[in-house]
């Protein structure tokens, strides 16, 4: 395994452990810097405690001392820790440089990096990158919020290897050298906006990934996103477009192809992800994978075969020329709103869960296709009076396997039987991840 190479600082603190915070406190102390973890609520008598213990590193937990600071010279932030966190604070003040543990890749990792960024589609965007390039034949290692931390990666790649990151603006906030030779930066919407507090903030955190880009280096971005496409001015490395208005530069569609610089790549009807956020997706992929002389073959072999990430509008199969798909993600009505804008066929909605006290009302502009409405959970009763109101039959279950039997028993050949709940999973199952995967071994056992 590699060590850190020219890593500028001899003693570093690790605030927050995690999975993030233990495998940069390990890289650290295995590369022969002083390294000590300040943790308020972990457990120190836990697996990763133990291991910090066995290697001699400290663990301080329960309270941030300040003079823990006292002669560090850096500090590994976890990304989910905010920069109000007194001892983030007290690092600046001492102007002590704060990073995130994907920085740590910038002293590791010889080979290209994709960096994927935005407030919605990066798992996705990151799972297709990925399998275009393996399909390409390249040596390719995934990293980021997407499987394994990225500094844990990056110890074991050759500088034949891509690796792939995907990027939160948490993580991003840390970055101080890391170069993406390409960054890709998918859309801005209003999240994050109790970490970031300021809309600017957050943008500001986004547009990081541009941050360290050469000339040679692509930076591919939304050119239907107003706020995203005003960034292209201020891009060193060359501005790759995707959009799904007009067939010109970069990639695009209209309602036949996929074009990348004017030229076809694929056939839009091939593609198995449905819905016009996931075609964004899909192009952003392509920009980026032709961006890095992917062929089309292997693009096309992804688009026409590439169901969708677990739980989000996946396409689960087909019985009897029903279409099962598997939104169990969507824990929100704009969620679920994009999940029915992506059908013209008639739909069986399943959808309910956790009550936070919202009405649904937002819902019923993008009903239309929805033929019936099977609902669950906490907020059955909210969603039975919306589909009341535009007379749409609904059915009130209390499980996963009910629910998906009588979507089964009201539908006719054609129609989608779509999990997309619209509310978080809690009332009921453990993570919205438990509830698709009852869903799909529901709809298994038919
Ligand atoms: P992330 O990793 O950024 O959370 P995912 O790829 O996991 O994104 O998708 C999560 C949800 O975000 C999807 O289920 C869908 O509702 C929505 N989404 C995905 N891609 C886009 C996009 N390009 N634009 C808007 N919303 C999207």
């Amino acid at each position: 395994m590699k060590h850190l190479k020219g890593f500028p600082y001899k003693k570093a603190l690790v605030v927050g452990l995690a999975k993030s915070g233990f495998a940069a406190a390990d890289l650290l102390h295995t590369s022969g810097i002083d390294v000590k973890v300040n943790d308020l609520n972990a457990d120190s008598t836990g697996e990763q405690a133990v291991k910090l213990a066995a290697a001699g590193i400290p663990l301080i937990t329960g309270s941030h001392p300040f003079e823990l600071l006292e002669d560090r010279e850096v500090v590994i932030k976890n990304p989910g820790i905010p920069y109000e966190n007194e001892m983030v604070m007290e690092a600046l003040r001492r102007n002590i440089p704060v990073i995130t543990e994907v920085e740590l890749v910038t002293y590791l990792h010889d080979g290209p990096i994709i960096g994927i960024t935005g407030s919605n589609g990066k798992t996705t965007t990151t799972t297709l990158v990925h399998r275009m390039l393996e399909e390409d034949r390249r040596n390719v290692r995934v990293a980021g919020n997407i499987g394994e931390v990225a500094c844990e990666v990056a110890r074991r790649t050759g500088p034949e290897d891509t690796m792939v990151i995907e990027l939160s603006s948490f993580q991003l906030l840390g970055i101080d050298k890391l170069r993406l030779h390409t960054a890709v930066w998918l859309n801005i919407f209003d999240s994050h906006l109790d970490y970031h507090k300021t809309r600017d903030n957050y943008i500001e955190a986004k547009s990081r990934i541009m941050k360290n880009q050469l000339e040679e280096d692509s930076f591919i971005f939304n050119n239907d996103d107003s706020i995203v496409s005003t960034f292209r001015e201020k891009s060193v490395a060359a501005a790759v477009p995707f959009t799904l208005e007009e067939n010109g530069r970069g990639a695009s569609a209209d309602e036949n192809h996929v074009y990348f610089d004017g030229e076809i790549v694929a056939e839009r009807k091939k593609i198995v992800l449905v819905g016009e956020h996931n075609l964004q997706n899909c192009l952003a992929a392509v920009a980026a994978c032709k961006s890095a002389g992917v062929t089309n073959e292997a693009i096309q072999a992804v688009l026409y075969s590439f169901q969708g990430v677990e739980h989000r509008l996946q396409y689960v199969e087909e019985k009897k020329k029903r279409y099962f798909y598997n939104d169990s993600k969507a824990t929100n009505i704009r969620a679920t709103r994009y999940a029915l804008e992506a059908f013209e066929n008639p739909v069986i909605l399943l959808a309910g869960g956790l009550d936070r006290g919202n009405s649904f009302d937002g819902l019923a502009p993008y009903l239309k296709n929805v033929k019936h409405l099977v609902v669950f959970g906490e907020t059955s009763a909210k969603l039975a009076e919306v589909a009341g109101q535009l007379d749409i039959p609904c059915t009130p279950v209390d499980s996963m396997e009910e629910a998906v039997a009588r979507a089964y028993r009201n539908s006719k050949e054609n129609d989608v039987i779509l999990l997309s709940p619209a509310c978080a999973s809690w009332d009921q199952y453990r993570t919205f991840e438990e509830r698709g995967n009852k869903f799909v071994e529901a709809v298994g056992n038919l």
